[in-house]
């Protein structure tokens, strides 16, 4: 009998197997399992060690625990106020408890005297009574073993943990030996076992430690696949030869960098040189650009957009939200603004280069213009969001497209612009350094260039957190440092005095523009009233017409704003090196990557610079984010703090939504792995490019990957 590939299971429905029934493959499907594949891939979530679960005797007040007992005695009643209330006393041995549930009457008939089940949850006391409140409950049966797996989701639909053991096991069981696209000799040297013990051992192990050996194996498999898909996209980018040779050697590059008053820094000579290597190939390019808040990545997407302009192509640059739209719109006017191009139909043989920004707020009239000056080759270069995409927007020649930050730009969108006849080189650009598996799984199909320097001459920022809530009711318990740095508002003041500038940033309010710009408003009333009446303050945030918007960010540069009360706006773009002090509040509601991108508002000159974040009440979540910026300045360091903190899920976004199937891959436990999948990827796919030779490989990405996704690797 020749070995059983996971694409046979895959048409298995779960009805086949001897112990699953009408009703329970109902209960299944409704958790998404209707395969073969789809069980044996439900992994457990947990295992109960018995060796080494809690006694109830042992346990202590107020510390969460997982015993495993056997139910006793259940009664069912109503509180007070017609609440659903299940108490089943259970009994493990060493002593009896009382698990209490509300709002879950159906406990009475999961629950019946006989039952075992494990329990986890924290040990209270009521009236003198030792009870855990809505508890997690795991039927698990009358198992034997020393480890029970407990299977995710089970209970919802009715099923317990042990009916789904069942049927993984006699899935397992009729299903025999698995084909592993793994030769033996490869696993020896990634030292994991073949894929068959694999599934056997992560659902029915014998041990913790075996459980976590299987569960390495599938891992990598998981790994594999994902590397595969991402590899061969690269590969596909690469043969793919219809991109435009850009001309990368002209002046309008040199004067840009001529005229900028600084020397570039190293990594960015570095990641300019690669830009320019990519454009000047037939091959379009797909690069990544990230690097730490401050390294000058702004620059290095800007001579990208210049390169397409001087060969007489136009460049795109997209944002994902308006406002940043318009703050890269500022951005690159100041950064190319005295620029001029030859132009023959021209008196003086010369035009000045054109920036147009387009986005929601662009009237009507000015949009149709835009579209006709884009269309006539008139507009260099176009900044906005991604309606740039759409139907309407015709470039005249669109060379190159630098994408800011967490825009999938795939399959989908290269289809659109070449239906439009372009195929330009794309760059995307995050705001904040990624951690590098991350950046492997995310972005790993594209090309990476990380700007790992600063520009010289930045002093360290003091970054403060302070505890806003203490600090309205005693203004001197607030100071996390007494005596190091005063109050944060007295800071703003004295560094005021001596002719600097300082930003307060307001409140994060997810979702809405409007209420954020209201609170601004309204801080900015309180601080030119009650904190700083002597000082020049300015109000900034999304709501305010352009003009007017400009018109505070110019005053600010020029010095004659001495506090910017603004939203978060300010995030990216903004830079005065004047600015030597940030107050941000409510710094629990932002995210680590965007203080950390807030904070590199200050610091851009050589004086020392302060960032105080303030707090109120906040999760234990919020405080291990603050707490890691306090102490580190470091965006790298930050970044792993963060994935570790939010887990993959946040970081991976939606980017790999839909082509990826890591049920059990972590990026944080398993960075080693994911660099040997990688490795592993390259190796198949340059010995083999259209996976030929690897069909059951090729075969596994087609059952895991989304149609497309697997049309555009394997047919374009
Ligand atoms: P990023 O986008 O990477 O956070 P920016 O592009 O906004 O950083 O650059 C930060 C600041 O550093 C800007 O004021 C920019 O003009 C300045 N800058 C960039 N490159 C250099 C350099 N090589 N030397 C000195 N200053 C630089
Ligand atoms: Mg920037």
């Amino acid at each position: 009998m020749t070995d059983r590939r996971l694409a046979q299971l895959a048409r298995i429905p779960v009805c086949e197997l001897a112990g699953v029934g009408a009703k329970r493959s109902e209960a299944l499907a409704a958790v998404g399992i209707e395969t073969v594949l789809d069980l044996i891939t439900h992994y457990p979530r947990r295992y109960v060690d018995r060796t080494r679960e809690a006694a109830v005797a042992d346990l202590k007040l107020g510390e969460e625990a997982l015993i495993l007992a056997t139910v006793k005695r259940v009664q069912s009643r109503r509180t007070r106020n017609r609440r659903a209330l299940v108490e089943a006393d259970v009994f493990d041995g060493s002593a009896y408890l009382r698990m209490v549930f509300f709002n879950q009457g159906w406990r009475s008939n999961q629950l019946k005297a006989g039952v075992q089940a494990a329990f986890f949850g924290r040990l209270e006391a009521y009236g003198g009574r030792r009870q855990m409140t809505n508890p997690t409950v795991d039927l698990v049966g009358d198992r034997t073993g020393r480890v029970i797996p407990i299977y995710p989701q089970s209970q919802r639909v009715g099923l317990s943990t042990w009916e789904l053991a069942a049927a993984v096991a006699e899935a397992l069981e009729r299903a025999g030996t698995l084909a592993d696209p793994i030769e033996p000799e490869r696993r020896q040297e990634l030292n994991v076992i073949d894929r068959t013990s694999a599934f056997r051992k992560i659902h029915a192990p014998e041990t913790m430690a075996a459980a976590q050996i299987a569960r390495s194996r599938l891992v990598i498999d998981e790994l594999l696949r994902l590397q595969l898909a991402l590899v061969l996209r690269k590969r596909a980018y690469e043969r793919d030869a219809r991109g435009l040779r850009h001309v990368v050697d002209g002046d309008l590059l040199d004067r840009f960098v001529a005229g900028l008053g600084f020397e570039l820094t190293g990594a960015q000579q570095r990641a300019i040189a690669e830009i320019k290597a990519d454009l000047a190939g037939p091959h379009p390019m797909h690069r990544l650009l990230h690097g730490d808040v401050g390294a000058g990545k702004t620059l290095v997407a800007v001579a990208a957009l210049l390169v397409a302009v001087q060969g007489g192509h136009q460049a795109a640059l997209m944002a994902p939200t308006e406002v940043l739209a318009e703050q890269h719109g500022l951005g690159v006017r100041a950064l190319v603004g005295d620029l001029s191009l030859d132009d023959a139909s021209r008196l003086g043989g010369r035009r000045p280069l054109s920036v147009a920004v387009m986005t929601a707020r662009t009237t009507a009239t000015q949009r149709a213009r835009i579209l006709a000056d884009l269309a006539g080759g008139a507009v260099d270069i176009l900044i906005g969001t991604h309606a740039l995409l759409e139907e309407r927007v015709a470039f005249a020649s669109l060379g190159v497209v630098v994408i800011d930050e967490q825009h999938r730009f795939g399959v989908e969108q290269r289809a659109t612009l070449r239906d439009k006849g372009q195929d330009p080189d794309v760059l995307v650009m995050t705001a904040t350094p990624i951690p590098r598996t991350a950046a492997m799984t995310v972005y790993g199909d594209l090309d990476v260039t990380v700007l790992d320097e600063l520009p010289p001459g930045r002093t360290p920022i003091i970054t403060l957190w302070v505890r806003s809530d203490i600090g309205a009711e005693d203004p001197q318990t607030a100071l996390p440092v007494a005596g190091l740095t005063g109050d944060p508002y007295d800071r703003v003041a004295a560094e005021v005095a001596e002719g600097r500038q300082a930003y307060v940033v307001c409140s994060l309010v997810e979702d809405s523009p409007r209420i954020e710009a209201r609170s601004a408003t309204e801080e900015h009333l309180r601080l030119a009233t009650e904190v700083w009446p002597n000082l020049r303050l300015g109000l900034l945030h999304g709501q305010l017409p352009s003009k007017e918007k400009e018109a505070v960010m110019a005053d600010f540069r020029a010095g004659a704003i001495d506090v910017l009360v603004a939203t978060t706006v300010v995030e990216v773009g903004v830079d005065v090196p004047n600015a030597t002090v940030m107050i941000v509040q409510d710094a629990d509601r932002f995210g680590m990557a965007q203080l950390h991108q807030l904070r590199g508002r200050v610091g851009r000159g050589a004086a020392k610079s302060w960032c105080f974040l303030l707090s109120g009440s906040s999760t234990p979540e919020a405080e291990a984010r603050l707490g890691a910026l306090e102490r580190s300045s470091d965006g790298f360091e930050l970044a792993d703090v963060d994935l570790e903190i939010r887990g993959e899920g946040a970081v991976l976004g939606t980017r790999q939504k839909g082509r990826s199937d890591l049920k059990l891959a972590s990026l944080r436990r398993d960075k080693e792995k994911v660099a040997q999948a990688r490795e592993m990827a390259f190796a198949i796919v340059d010995a083999d490019p259209g996976l030929a030779r690897s069909s059951l490989l090729r075969e596994e990405l087609d059952l895991f990957l989304d149609r497309e996704e697997s049309d555009f690797l394997f047919k374009s």
